[in-house]
């Protein structure tokens, strides 16, 4: 279909942009790579009158280390993320995030911000984030706040964003020594959202023992979820086959899938178990 009939706003400078998304609010909708809103509007679900595209606007697309953070300039394309140096040596789960993101054509539009900010709970980049215990740095018309990553995801498609808000950067603290985080996708074929996803990341402390523990899931909820339970169960544990296998069965203990297109309720719970361990285990292979 063909989207309804809106305004084009292509400001080059970040106060324009939010200026813009104040004068018109509901009616304004924010435009990064397009790769999700553009088919909502040809399926007419949503129908803003004003569309801000911020891709004119320079300086929001990096991906550089400062002040112990990892700093990711929300316009970054996920092709960028997959193939940065940085991230493959340093925070190779991005790079596993970005990587299994649609296919090359989506992934050299669509940003880490747009993937971010939509809020959509079968999105990657979310479960990967929660798990990194990212922030997520916000500009508006009373300036700059940072909102903690697990603060951010109130809702299916609904963040803690402000309407006038734009998400400029999002921060992931530098990995402690000992760590290793590994991000796992099952999907029908190459190039569509998870059916399960599980991103974990692994803290050991000098006896080998789980010292900090993050697991996130995708696309089985109604946001994406955080396995807190497992997490607290795994810490001063030593790494074992029986322990990971309690990891996986807790896990999926704590997902809330719904039977649709994607496979029944209980084949999705299994596979979060199933990929639950498969993820830590490979984060703790990359702890080594
Ligand atoms: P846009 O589409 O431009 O925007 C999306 C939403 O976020 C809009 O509401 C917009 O207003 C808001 N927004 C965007 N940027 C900002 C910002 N900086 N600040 C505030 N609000 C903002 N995603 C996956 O995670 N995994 C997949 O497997 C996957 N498969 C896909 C397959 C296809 C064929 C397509 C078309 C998309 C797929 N996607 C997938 C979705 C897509 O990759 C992401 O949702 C995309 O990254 C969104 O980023 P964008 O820059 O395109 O955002």
């Amino acid at each position: 279909m063909i989207p309804a009939k809106f305004e084009y706003h292509a400001p080059t400078a970040l106060p324009d942009a939010i200026a813009l998304l104040e004068r018109y609010a509901d009616d304004a909708k924010l435009l990064a790579g397009g790769q999700s809103l553009i088919p909502m509007m040809r399926f007419r679900l949503v129908e803003p009158g004003h569309l801000v595209a911020i891709g004119r606007i320079d300086g929001l697309a990096y991906v550089r280390e400062s002040d112990g953070h990892l700093a990711i300039g929300a316009m970054t394309r996920e092709a960028d993320l997959e193939h940065a140096p940085l991230v493959a040596e340093r925070y190779p789960i991005l790079r596993d995030t970005s990587a299994v993101i649609a296919d090359p054509l989506v992934r050299n539009l669509a940003t880490i911000g747009g993937n971010l900010a939509h809020a959509d709970p079968a999105n990657d980049h979310p479960a990967t984030m929660l798990v990194l215990g990212a922030e997520i740095v916000a500009e508006g018309p009373n300036g700059r706040r940072t909102i903690a990553i697990d603060d951010f995801f109130e809702d299916t498609f609904t963040t803690a964003l402000g309407t006038s808000e734009v998400l400029v950067e999002i921060r992931i603290p530098q990995p402690r020594a000992r760590s290793g985080a590994a991000y796992l996708k099952l999907e029908r074929k190459v190039g569509d959202f998870a059916i399960v996803g599980v991103a974990a990341r692994v803290t050991l402390d000098e006896s080998g023992a789980f010292d900090s523990v993050g697991i996130g899931l995708t696309n089985v909820g109604p946001t994406p979820i955080r396995a807190r339970k497992t997490e607290s169960s795994l810490i001063g544990q030593r790494p074992s086959d029986e322990v990971l296998k309690a990891a996986g069965a807790s896990a999926a203990g704590e997902a809330e899938p719904v039977t649709d297109g994607r496979g029944p309720a209980e084949y999705k719970r299994a596979m979060v178990r199933t990929l639950t361990i498969r993820a830590l285990r490979q984060a703790l292979e990359r702890v080594r």
